[in-house]
């Protein structure tokens, strides 16, 4: 491997192994409050299991699952197929996840009944769950700024349709897709203030210090302390430390510290805990990724 290929491979190995501990590292806290936190873990920053859904250490959830079902329809599809991915998503739910997000449970029961691609706009397709499941169509659209945007809106739509939900998605996904390339802070702030001029709900400074599955709150959360944290660890320490909907705050913060430290930067406490069939799902994932056709 090049040098350039060298780089990119550890972070969107760093991205996506950064989604699932992040997931299953912030699940165990996942609808606390921080003070209910402290008062419980002092700091939480070890990847134990448990929580509400009392999961074993390790085990990942919806976040990191639909991601895995998005990237199998782009691999076993040699790229973008909507209706590959709505299918992958209809395995997954029938699979009994472990947990599923209301919006998202809604929008693929509404394909399986009528094939529909879409909901209409709605008030109610405010939440995360387009957002957090976005990394293998980042990367399966890399090279392409067209295709990244038609698809991360049509992956988007499957189950939220929500201007908001859109613009986080987008900006999540740019922010991503500049740290791939080799930028940094610097560039990625480029990308939010962008987002600020046309969202400015997104405003998250001073931190209003909300981190709900409503998509203004996770996205406060994220940037806050993507901005104001120097290392992979204290980024997602610190966000999952916030609570409420921890475990996708703390996957869209893995995504985006793997993408900016690299796999290497991960603790390894982290990944000798992680799912050992998500590593290794994950792995080839990214693998199979960066060998599409858009290389
Ligand atoms: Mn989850
Ligand atoms: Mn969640």
């Amino acid at each position: 491997m090049g040098l350039q290929t060298e780089q990119l491979h550890d972070r969107a190995l760093g991205a996506y192994l950064g989604l699932a501990v992040g997931d299953a590292l912030g699940a165990t806290v996942e609808f606390m409050l921080p003070r209910e936190i402290k008062y419980q873990y002092g700091v939480h920053k070890d990847i134990i299991g448990g929580g509400w859904l009392k999961l074993k250490a390790g085990r990942v959830t919806d976040d990191t699952e639909m991601s895995l079902a998005l990237g199998r329809a782009l691999l076993s599809c040699g790229g973008w197929n909507a209706n590959a991915v709505a299918d992958e998503f209809v395995v997954w739910l029938k699979s009994r996840p472990i947990d599923i997000g209301n919006t998202c449970r809604r929008g693929i029961q509404r394909y399986m009944l009528n094939g529909s691609l879409s909901g209409p706009v709605s008030d109610g397709d405010g939440g995360n769950g387009a957002a957090m499941r976005i990394f293998p169509l980042v990367l399966a659209t890399l090279n392409d700024d067209a295709a990244f945007r038609q698809q991360m809106l049509e992956q988007a739509h499957l189950t939220h349709n929500h201007p908001l939900s859109d613009a986080a998605t987008l900006a999540l996904g740019e922010m991503t897709r500049v740290l791939l390339k080799g930028g940094g802070v610097k560039e990625c702030r480029e990308v939010v203030k962008a987002l600020l001029v046309e969202y400015p709900r997104f405003k998250f400074t001073p931190y209003p210090g909300r981190a709900s599955g409503y998509i203004v709150d996770t996205m406060q959360t994220v940037l806050h302390h993507f901005f104001i944290t120097d290392s992979l660890e204290s980024f997602l320490v610190d966000t999952v430390n916030c609570g409420e909907d921890a475990d996708t705050t703390g996957a869209i913060a893995g995504m985006l510290a793997g993408a900016l430290y690299g796999a290497e930067a991960i603790p390894r406490r982290w990944l000798a805990r992680l799912d050992t069939g998500v590593q290794a799902e994950i792995r080839e994932q990214v693998n199979g990724l960066l060998q599409l056709p858009a290389y």
